[in-house]
């Protein structure tokens, strides 16, 4: 007998043992009686035609009527109703049909069954991956707001500090200059210094958080002007030199081939880099350790590498520093000195380095063993920075013009055999 026939003579004992088994309730299970015989019309022409893709309109309707949650669950899928359903067919075949006509059926149900299955599969782990990629989107849109309060709330912040701030410190300068020359006596000296001290400081952090919102909003502007970067590091090894003996360490500013070579770059921003990273390795070096200040030169850009003997950045967080607030460690632990071993700051000066040094078209990242304060593997910070011999600012250009030619033929009389 042909199969159609024989499905045609168990559909209605199917519909009701199917509807009867997975459907609570007299409405529910009337809907899912009229949802089986559509089934059933489907699978017959899956029969007739021999290609089970008739069954795709069916298993997608019932895929796209699941609610949010069930697509949550990712347990909540369609396969075990398919099972019940083939089982369903398998008992009526031995209880309503013969051997044959049982087989008969069956061997052409199968491979319908079968294409059901992996269709299903496939669509749920479609329809799982749109789920979680909206999720996905949806976090990463939170994340941006998020980011994008945090520096508002900076650039608010340090705006409404400056004001007060500026107040304060005119109002301390007023008070030095009015101190009758009898009463400077050592102790309101030592006051108004801690004053000066306590106001120098809050400007570092205000100046920071203005920084960091410049960066932020992509409003950092460059003063580009002829640069040597070994002059500049000197410099900076130079001013931190006090701080430096004072925690018994020692700081090498080395000569590097390429230090001396002029290139066009922001030469107050790239000092406050290079301190920022500095101070640092004084920060998170104990005392009597060393820094070593090298570097060299790449073909179109010059590295500078600050290494130094501290207590190291563990690996996972090698990316993490150089996020805003990406300050390690307990904030209970945070030491106000800004040079004192491991006094924390705001957290701020990392991702300045990074901004400043990625305006320059240059990069900045980390190279360290891991964190260990007994060990103290130590860290090198590695700054890479373009050669730009001529300055994106056209006008700037000509001003420096002569002095461009002028190195470049120092150049060409330095190099072996000209
Ligand atoms: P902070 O104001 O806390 O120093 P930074 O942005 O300059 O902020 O640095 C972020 C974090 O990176 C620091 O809190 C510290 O944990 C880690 N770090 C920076 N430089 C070093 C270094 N040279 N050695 C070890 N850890 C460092």
């Amino acid at each position: 007998m042909h199969s159609i026939t024989l499905l045609d003579e168990i559909r209605p004992h199917w519909v009701e043992r199917v509807s009867h088994r997975l459907a609570r309730g007299e409405d529910v299970r009337a809907l899912f009686r009229k949802q089986l015989n559509e089934f059933m019309g489907f699978l017959r022409q899956a029969i007739l035609t021999g290609d089970p893709a008739w069954m795709n309109s069916v298993i997608d309707q019932w895929i796209q009527s699941r609610t949010q949650s069930e697509i949550q669950r990712q347990d909540a899928t369609l396969s075990p109703l398919l099972n019940h359903m083939l089982l369903a067919t398998m008992e009526l075949a031995r209880e309503k049909l013969s051997g044959d006509d049982g087989l008969t059926l069956m061997s052409t149900l199968l491979p319908i069954y079968t294409h059901m299955i992996n269709y299903t599969n496939q669509k749920e782990s479609e329809r799982h991956i749109e789920y979680i990629s909206r999720e996905l989107n949806r976090v990463r849109e939170t994340l941006e707001r998020l980011d994008r309060s945090k520096s508002d709330f900076i650039a608010v912040a340090a705006h409404e500090l400056k004001t007060p701030l500026t107040l304060i410190e005119g109002y301390a300068s007023m008070v030095r200059e009015q101190l009758p020359p009898q009463l400077c006596d050592s102790h309101t000296m030592i006051s108004l210094k801690g004053m000066d001290n306590g106001i120098r400081r809050l400007q570092e952090i205000i100046n920071d958080m203005i920084d960091v919102s410049l960066i932020d909003n992509d409003m950092l502007q460059l003063n580009f002007q002829p640069v040597w970067l070994g002059q500049l590091l000197t410099m900076v090894g130079n001013e931190l030199q006090t701080v430096v003996e004072e925690r018994n360490l020692n700081l090498v500013v080395k000569e590097f081939k390429g230090s001396d070579e002029m290139t066009f770059a922001d030469p107050e921003r790239l000092y406050q880099v290079f301190r920022n990273l500095l101070t640092n390795a004084i920060k998170y070096t104990p005392d009597g350790g060393r820094i070593t200040v090298d570097g060299r030169e790449l073909p179109g850009f010059i590295e500078v590498t600050i290494a130094d003997t501290g207590i190291g950045v563990d690996e996972a967080d090698h990316d993490l520093i150089f996020e805003k607030f990406g300050r390690l460690g307990e904030v209970s632990l945070h030491s106000s000195g800004k040079t004192k071993f491991k006094g924390g700051g705001p957290g701020l000066g990392l991702p300045i380095a990074k901004g400043l040094v990625e305006a320059h078209g240059g990069t900045i990242w980390v190279e360290s063993e891991g964190y260990d304060e007994q060990r103290c593997p130590g860290s090198t910070f590695h700054v890479l920075i373009p050669v730009l011999k001529e300055t994106p600012d056209k006008k700037v250009s000509r001003l420096f013009s002569s002095l461009v030619t002028r190195d470049a033929s120092t150049a060409r009389a330095s190099t072996p055999g000209s």
